[in-house]
């Protein structure tokens, strides 16, 4: 059993919970079980037209299953459904809310701090540049141009302008770049992006910090893919261990629990290094502030009703797994990052010489991106795609992204001010998100099938 190793976890627990109500007279449930087994049988079979993504197999785009035990804990909490929202609708969940974010922001050093969950990075990146435009109104919002697609949406809707900063071949954002746009005086927040979606790749923190002493302006730390890996600074190459060191100096940070905290999808976060921005949340719900004096989750966040099970699974897998450096969940992060070394030794390694990874340096974290070598770009991004179907035909599911071609051309010195963005030629190259900890223990099996779906298409070695 692969999809649902222990399926009397929740039983047990529902049991348990269940007692705890026991003095209430009962009553049944009208729903009718034949039906329902009816209709899940349908549920499972349209299921199945998905990618197995909980398959160590699976390592194309940012898919990491639930944890069991978050799974299990989910499913319990949806037995009551509770409402993040207020205390009236959460009373419980609201508090293993306050201990879980208190958790994650202990990854980052922080003990005095404003946070909570959100349902997205999307959601809580919009938090982040809402209380930026509150303290700066009318100034811009500045981040590379492989930080997530979202920032520039989210500035349009906080009618806050937004620009585009160079990335240098690696994907992280260029100093020099950064300081022409810094020098026009008009800069509120700097959006820093540490793992990019893409590449993974870790803008220079530190670097960025320094350029704050000297200009001043906020910075905003978008970790919604990478933020875990502050866990395993050891693990990282200098530049991007820098910068995870420096994570604490941020005014805000974004991180995903349903990216790498193996969360289901709806658990975002968002913490505010000064608990203070809370004033601009205030607002008067007339009908939900009743059975508490203490504060209300809602009284600090956008979003009203949140999924107070998100909360509890995020809490489950914490107690299970603590987010420690040298724990099992920072374990389960160095395997990926090993993972993602290894694939990239082996691309290096051909001995046909077919592949060309990023400039050294890269891999950052856990995702690995190569060009496949040939006379054209066209016929680059051609075979990049062939590859990719001959893998899938072999279970192996990779993915594909763009990048400008020029990356992979050393003799073209980099030009901060020539912006991928500007027409710049773009080719398709083979991506692999390496992040579940089963990767690694995988890694000659998804080598097997990448080199056989490589001799297929280009014909040569099997390695
Ligand atoms: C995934 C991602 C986001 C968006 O988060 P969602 O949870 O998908 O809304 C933002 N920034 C980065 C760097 C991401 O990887």
């Amino acid at each position: 059993m692969t999809l649902d190793p222990f399926p009397n976890l929740l039983s047990r627990a529902a049991g348990e919970l269940e007692k705890q109500f026991s003095d209430l007279p009962a009553f049944e449930s009208k729903a009718d079980p034949a039906a329902m087994e009816r209709v899940l049988e349908d549920v499972a079979r349209r299921m199945g037209d998905n990618f197995p993504f909980f398959h160590p197999l699976y390592a194309g785009q940012m898919l990491k299953p639930p944890h069991p035990v978050a799974r299990a804990a989910y499913a319990l909490a949806m037995t009551i459904n509770p409402n993040n929202h207020a205390r009236d609708g959460g009373r419980a969940s609201s508090e293993l809310e306050i201990e879980a974010v208190q958790g994650i922001a202990g990854i980052f050093g922080w003990t005095e701090f404003l946070g909570h969950l959100t349902s997205s990075g999307t959601m809580a990146n919009l938090e982040s540049l809402w209380v930026a435009g509150q303290l700066a109104p009318g100034k811009r919002i500045v981040g590379s141009e492989q930080a997530h697609y979202t920032h520039q949406r989210i500035s349009a809707v906080l009618k806050l302008e937004y620009a585009s900063i160079a990335a240098d071949h690696r994907g992280r954002m260029s100093l020099d770049a950064l300081e022409v746009e810094l020098r026009k005086g008009d800069v509120g927040t700097v959006v820093v992006t540490l793992g990019s979606t893409a590449l993974g790749a870790v803008d220079p923190l530190d670097g960025i910090l320094a350029l704050r002493k000297r200009y001043g302006f906020r910075v905003h730390v978008d970790a919604a893919y990478g933020g875990y890996f502050r866990l395993i600074p050891e693990n990282l190459d200098k530049p991007a261990q820098r910068a995870f060191e420096a994570i604490s100096q941020a005014d805000s940070i974004v991180i995903d629990p349903h990216k790498h905290g193996l969360q289901p999808y709806g658990c975002g976060c968002v913490l505010f290094h000064d608990p203070s921005v809370g004033r601009f949340y205030k607002h008067d719900s007339p009908y939900t502030y009743f059975t508490s004096k203490q504060l209300h989750l809602g009284e600090i966040s956008l979003e009203c009703s949140r999924a107070g099970a998100s909360a509890v699974a995020l809490w489950a897998t914490q107690q299970l797994l603590p987010l420690v450096p040298g724990g099992e969940f920072a374990r389960g992060l160095a395997r990926s990052r090993a993972a993602a070394l290894e694939l990239d030794r082996r691309l290096r390694q051909d001995k046909a010489g077919r592949f060309q990874p990023l400039p050294a340096g890269a891999p950052e974290l856990d995702i690995v991106v190569w060009k496949v070598n040939a006379e054209t770009t066209e016929r680059a991004s051609d075979l990049a795609q062939q590859i990719f179907s001959a893998c899938a035909a072999r279970d192996l599911h990779l993915a594909l992204v763009q990048l400008p071609s020029a990356w992979f051309e050393p003799a073209i010195k980099f030009e901060p001010q020539g912006s991928a963005a500007n027409g710049a030629r773009l080719v398709t190259c083979l991506r692999s998100v390496l992040m579940k900890p089963e990767h690694e223990a995988w890694l000659d099996r998804i080598w097997e099938r990448l080199a056989e779906g490589c001799a297929e298409v280009m014909g040569g070695n099997r390695s």
